[in-house]
């Protein structure tokens, strides 16, 4: 089953190809902050995580199951995920950046379109119009 998703329709990939064609500009993971964000948004103060709907436990999302054999194990592993973004989170949010979090099964145009207006929501002073 290897090879189903090619490199270039990697969730991640997408998104920086959109918002890219936006007209932002990035980093990419950030190996300084917590969690290595999948882009860092400077000028906003805004990091957005790419997440796989499975690792991540997308809430309520028909992707995030709990395989059947070895339950146990899984189930351990995947909420030690959750916890350490969770806990990645709040640290970023301590830093001051704002996160924002777009799930693997919500990357199409207009989620894309929401993130993109999301971000340039707050200005480099720090304030955002939406929240
Ligand atoms: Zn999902």
């Amino acid at each position: 089953m290897s090879g189903i998703r090619g490199k270039n329709t990697k969730p991640e990939l997408l998104v920086r190809k959109a918002l890219h064609a936006k007209g932002f500009r990035y980093k990419l993971h950030a190996n300084d902050l917590p969690g290595k964000p999948d882009l860092v948004f400077p000028k906003y103060r805004t990091v957005v995580f790419v997440h796989g709907c499975f690792w991540h436990r997308h809430e309520h999302c028909k992707f995030a199951t709990t395989p059947k054999t070895n339950s146990n194990f899984w189930i351990e592993k995947l909420s030690a995920n959750s916890r350490r973004d969770q806990r990645n989170k709040l640290q970023l949010q301590t830093l001051g950046w704002r996160v924002l979090t777009i799930w693997e099964c919500e990357i199409d145009e207009a989620h894309l379109t929401k993130l993109a207006d999301t971000i340039s929501a707050m200005d480099s002073n720090g304030t955002s119009a939406i929240k």
